[in-house]
């Protein structure tokens, strides 16, 4: 070890890297090679110090490699909950980067020079873009909801239609939610109808602290199908007292039908069909970062805000500066359409991706491939808009000497790593879900793939 750490080539590697883990390195190169001798094979080049020092480099730049770090998603799901759901507008970034490099007013009145509070900060651009009295972000609408359960409806029972008991994903379930936060679930209707009748029915013979209305966001339920409208449930829970509040997931601000899209409720139309409480998530289609928010009543977003539970919901710095630089470009919604990435993905025209895999697609002529520019159809993902295809058009690539998972995994294990998706026997990217700035080291990643051994 010593006479190791002595040669030039480590003295280097040293400077390089911190010195305990170089040793640690060499001690597993030197165990390495022992379980080669006991094997019966010794390495030539067993005395040679650039043969160790050649397998610690390698194994040094290993461990720099970050375990979080970013991918090209070429898979066409827009909002992909494993590769990090929504993408930020450069401006949510800047911002982001402005308040976590250095100190912030996060929970500081520069008027009055005393303290402020954290939650202050989107309010005034979320009530401006909904409609709503007040507003309040914790750290996901999964905490969203929990909080609004926890507040509003503990010890008593939240009537969800049976239609509603909806699984998101993560293992987030509405009933199991339900029993976490403290409230008694009353199940109404039947799976597949549900009608205003139910909910009164429900009501009679429980001891109601909510309606609570999901959307049912990941599934389509189709055929003998009905639900009561939140215009029925509001006056219900008028006349209960209670709370209507409704779960909505998506947050989509701005019409679906722009993007070619089936109709889509916002938050701002929920509220005015009389939701006393909206949740969504922050980054589905909102486009922001990881997020929930609740809109609504001002002396219900008080009492939320009010609950200890709250603090341990809470959200950071980071995610209030990108939330709000967000929501700020909603104030000019032609700009929100181009500036967040999210939507800007929907509202890819199909002739762009055509134009776009064809460069790419000559990029790659070099090779033992076969390609082809074929139609494809990518999906908006993140539990919303199950079932609907986004019409366009994707890079198919068949390698003659590499199997299709053998070419996405060497792609996958490159650097940057760039995740496809394997259909039919071929490999294929879908340029929707590409940032146009990203083209030139899509190509690079594939040069590289399939150029290594
Ligand atoms: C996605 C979703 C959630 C969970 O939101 P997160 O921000 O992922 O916690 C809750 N409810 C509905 C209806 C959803 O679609």
């Amino acid at each position: 070890m010593e006479r190791l750490l002595d040669t030039p080539a480590f003295k280097a590697l040293c400077d390089r890297f911190p010195r305990q883990r170089v040793v640690v390195s060499i001690r597993e190169a030197v165990a390495d090679v022992r379980a080669l001798i006991e094997t019966g094979s010794v390495p030539d080049d067993i005395e040679d110090p650039a043969r160790y020092a050649e397998d610690v480099a390698r194994r040094m730049d290993l461990e720099g490699v970050p375990s979080l770090r970013p991918v090209i998603n070429a898979t066409g799901v827009v909002l992909h909950t494993n590769l990090g759901r929504a993408p930020l507008a450069d401006a949510a970034r800047e911002a982001m980067v402005a308040v976590a490099a250095g100190y912030s007013n996060l929970e500081f009145n520069l008027e009055e020079g005393t303290r402020g509070s954290r939650y202050d900060h989107c309010v005034a651009l979320l009530t401006e873009l909904t409609g709503a009295e007040d507003a309040l972000v914790v750290n996901n609408n999964a905490a969203a909801l929990v909080l609004a359960v926890n507040t509003l409806s503990r010890n008593s029972d939240v009537l969800v239609s049976r239609g509603e008991l909806v699984e998101i994903g993560g293992g987030f379930r509405i009933p199991e939610i339900l029993v976490q936060a403290g409230a008694t679930l009353r199940e109404v209707g039947s799976t597949n109808r549900t009608r205003l009748k139910d909910y009164q029915e429900a009501a009679a013979v429980a001891t109601p602290g909510m309606i609570l209305k999901v959307h049912q966001s990941n599934f389509r339920m189709t055929g003998f199908v009905e639900e009561a409208t939140l215009e029925e449930l509001a006056a219900l829970a008028r006349d209960l007292q209670v709370p209507l509040v409704h779960d909505l997931g998506s947050g989509l601000m701005v019409e679906a039908s722009e993007f070619g899209l089936p109709v889509e409720p916002r938050p701002q139309d929920s509220l005015r069909a009389g939701a006393d409480i909206v949740a969504v998530s922050g980054d589905k289609l909102l486009g922001g970062p990881q997020a929930g928010i609740l809109l609504g009543d001002a002396s219900l977003v008080r009492d939320m805000r009010g609950n200890p539970l709250c603090r341990a919901l809470r959200v950071d710095k980071g995610t209030l500066a990108a939330l709000e630089a967000t929501l700020r470009l909603y104030r000019d919604p032609e700009k929100a359409v181009t500036r967040i990435p999210t939507l800007r993905m929907l509202a890819v025209s199909a002739d762009d991706l055509r134009v776009r895999s064809g460069k790419l697609a000559e990029a790659l002529e070099p090779f033992r491939l076969a390609v082809e520019v074929s139609e494809n159809s990518s999906v908006v993902g993140g539990g919303t808009f199950p079932g609907v295809e986004l019409p366009g058009w994707a890079l198919r690539i068949v390698s003659r000497d590499l199997v299709p998972k053998e070419l996405a995994r060497r792609l996958r294990t490159g650097e940057p790593p760039v995740v496809g998706r394997v259909e039919d026997e071929a490999l294929v990217l879908d340029l929707r879900t590409v940032h146009p700035d990203h083209d030139a080291a899509l190509a690079d990643a594939l040069r590289a793939a399939l150029d290594r051994g």
